[in-house]
């Protein structure tokens, strides 16, 4: 149901993609894993056209879109069907958690406000937040603000979510809380693609991972095949470092 091929972005002289092919189906979870600086971020960033890619498609379903020369329709396109959980939240600091989800709803998709706020509510419920609707980003701890962003993106429909090192800003306290709502909406069926250094969330949640390095895909595979049996001296060499 998702496509990358063939995906080229360099930055200035920095060749970060070289060329990525991936492919997820209707509820994977897939984790891309791999050293810093090894094009992850951007390949989601590039999907939602946060970064111009320089080559390559993708296809969601039936729409497929050149990544590079995509028309302001399409861009548009590609982004009612994904939603983006960021590292650093990107909530508005002005609005209430409700407000924050609803506003996706009601400025992107054109729902009605008064089903927004129902959508929205349902969301803050699903992360465990019906007791903060109306608490502001500030009152929040970043776990709670994190958990307001999944829900924002869960209240979207989104065929599929990315999520580019969700718990990477959180003290390490927070982490589980988060990652809790994440394995909770991977088993409700989610379509979920996953930057993360977190091993354990990918040995136990993901369906598929997939270890990136220098710009490419080195190689994907259950997570019993990239734990337990990596083909690729690379990805063995990684995994020796951060295990
Ligand atoms: P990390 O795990 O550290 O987040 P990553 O695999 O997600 O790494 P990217 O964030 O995709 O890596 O970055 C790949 C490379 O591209 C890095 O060297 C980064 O400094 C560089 N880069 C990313 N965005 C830009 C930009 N807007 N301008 C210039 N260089 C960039």
């Amino acid at each position: 149901m998702l496509e990358f091929k063939e995906v080229r972005k360099s930055f200035g002289p920095l060749e970060v993609l070289k060329g990525v092919d991936l492919t997820i189906s209707k509820g994977d979870v897939v984790v891309i894993l791999g050293p810093s600086g090894s094009g992850k971020t951007t390949l989601l960033r590039c999907l939602n056209f946060l970064e111009r890619a320089d080559a390559g498609s993708a296809r969601l379903s039936s729409l497929e879109v050149d990544l590079r020369n995509a028309t302001k329709k399409e861009v548009h396109a590609v982004r009612q069907k994904t939603a983006f959980v960021f590292q650093n939240y990107n909530l508005f600091n002005n609005k209430t958690a409700l407000e924050n989800v609803m506003e996706g709803l009601v400025t992107g998709r054109r729902i009605p406000k008064e089903a927004a706020r129902e959508k929205a509510r349902r969301a803050l419920d699903k992360v465990g937040l019906s007791d903060k609707l109306d608490a502001y980003p500030v009152q929040l701890s970043g776990g709670q603000q994190q958990r307001v962003g999944i829900a924002r993106a869960l209240a979207l429909d989104p065929e599929v979510i990315l999520f580019d090192e969700p718990t990477s800003a959180l003290d390490p306290e927070l982490v589980g809380e988060v990652l809790g709502v994440m394995r909770q909406i991977a088993a409700d069926g989610t379509t979920m693609l996953v930057v993360t250094h977190e091993m354990q969330f990918a040995k136990e949640v993901a369906s598929r991972v997939v270890f990136m390095d220098g710009g490419v895909v080195v190689e994907s595979g259950t997570p019993e095949d990239i734990f337990g049996r990596p083909k690729e001296e690379r990805t063995r060499q990684f995994l020796r470092r951060v295990l």
